[in-house]
């Protein structure tokens, strides 16, 4: 059986547009869709096997991408969004209607990714965002009840896929937060 990573992946890596800029993020309610526009194109685009993010039904893994927090604006029915967990340091604003996560926002301003909204760009309404680059939190995905004797399989996929599994965040975004710790800490110039 073929291993479904992501709908969005699961027949190859669409490349994005280079003039991409922005478009309208839309919930899965029939009536009354939770719209949420962005302003701008997304950057790290990303597969994730966490326990948190927001995965269509039957995936592995969801699709997730930021945006700057000014940058996104909710446009439609935002009466029907609630915070899932207003303890984590991500406060996902998810459609009380059809459960999906429209916006990932950051409060905590000492957070390394303050300033940043978290998105599914699959929800998109608009064709050519920005095209997944690496798989994060892979191994998450057993927390999520997958075997871990499959997780070779799993791993093998995504590489074909040129998604690069880590299971933790990819080099670039791990450094910058050591980055704005050291900065933090002292150990760095800031
Ligand atoms: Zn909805
Ligand atoms: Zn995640």
């Amino acid at each position: 059986m073929a291993i479904s990573i992501h709908p969005a992946v699961d027949h190859g890596v669409k490349p994005g547009r280079a003039d991409f800029a922005g478009g309208t993020l839309v919930c899965h309610c029939a009536s009354d869709p939770v719209k949420v526009h962005i302003g701008v194109n997304v950057a790290f685009d990303h597969v994730c096997g966490c326990t948190k993010c927001w995965k269509p039904k039957g995936a592995l893994f969801s699709l997730v991408a930021v945006v700057p927090r000014d940058k996104l604006t909710v446009v439609a029915n935002g009466q029907k969004l609630k915070i899932v967990d207003a303890s984590a340091p991500i406060q996902r604003h998810a459609c009380t209607g059809c459960g999906v996560h429209m916006y990932g926002r950051i409060e905590n301003k000492d957070h390394p990714f303050y300033g940043f909204d978290f998105v599914h760009p699959e929800l998109l309404q608009e064709h050519g965002w920005a095209a997944p680059e690496f798989a994060a939190f892979v191994s998450s995905i057993i927390e999520s009840g997958f075997p871990p004797s499959r997780m070779s399989e799993v791993r093998e996929r995504l590489k074909q896929l040129g998604l690069e599994p880590y299971d933790s965040l990819s080099p670039a975004l791990m450094d910058a937060i050591a980055t704005h710790a050291a900065k933090k800490k002292g150990t760095l110039a800031a």
